[in-house]
């Protein structure tokens, strides 16, 4: 199948999930993964329609963003290192995976140097799997708390990287875990904090996501093939 043919039955798979679960189909986007994927394939996902594209480097999202310049959205869905947050807050949109105070301090910094405010998505790590980044789910609350004070980062939802699992019906619970924590949140009272953007779903179970209330989902193998 060709890119424009993978990105359309991703689409298809993402309105029929929402359509099940009883929500409207354009409250879910769609991230397209780049991580290891030239240009000219990039290009035809974007001639057939993709917007969002996720990056896991901030190197190699350099070159693709001069490409791209304008027509499309950048996030950021990798592990951040604190040094290379200069770059971030320059190059994306979004960034999905802010998992530690130290990290959201610097992010805010470096935004505040640039007079920008930058949306970030807080990474949780529901399972313990501690490779993966993110904050443990009881400290979800203080960190998205403390990163909502800081005025150039806005805090719009959660993000999160459970184990994976052939069958996709076992990772359900972790999806609906990150929906009621974020649930939990938002009836915190911290009128500093929204709890709009749920970051959950990949190729292999992004319409469990959908079911469970991701409102964007990072999709790369499904549309651009396996990865060398
Ligand atoms: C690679 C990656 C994805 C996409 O995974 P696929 O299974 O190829 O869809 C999503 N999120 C993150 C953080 C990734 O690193």
């Amino acid at each position: 199948m060709s890119i424009a043919e993978n990105l359309a039955r991703v689409k298809e798979r993402i309105v029929g999930a929402a359509l099940r679960a009883g929500r409207r189909p354009e409250t879910v986007k769609l991230v397209g993964v780049t991580k290891t994927v030239d240009l000219p394939r990039i290009e035809l996902a974007v001639e057939a329609g993709l917007e969002i594209l996720g990056e896991n480097y901030v190197q190699e999202a350099q070159e693709k963003l001069r490409r791209f310049q304008g027509r499309v959205r950048w996030h950021f869905i990798g592990r951040l290192q604190r040094n290379k947050a200069k770059y971030a807050v320059q190059l994306f949109d979004l960034i999905h995976t802010v998992d530690s105070l130290k990290l959201a301090e610097e992010i805010h910094r470096r935004a505040q140097a640039l007079g920008r405010v930058i949306p970030v998505l807080i990474q949780v790590d529901l399972a313990a799997q501690e490779t993966k980044g993110g904050v443990r789910p009881d400290e979800a609350l203080a960190l998205v708390t403390e990163a909502a004070r800081l005025g150039n980062l806005r805090v719009l939802g959660l993000m999160t990287m459970p184990p994976y699992f052939s069958d996709p019906e076992r990772v359900r619970p972790y999806f609906r875990r990150l929906r009621e924590l974020s649930e939990e949140i938002a009836a915190g009272g911290h009128t500093e904090v929204e709890m709009t953007e749920l970051s959950m779903g990949m190729s292999g179970d992004l319409e469990v996501a959908v079911e469970e209330g991701a409102t964007l989902v990072r999709v790369g193998t499904a549309i651009f093939g396996e990865r060398p």
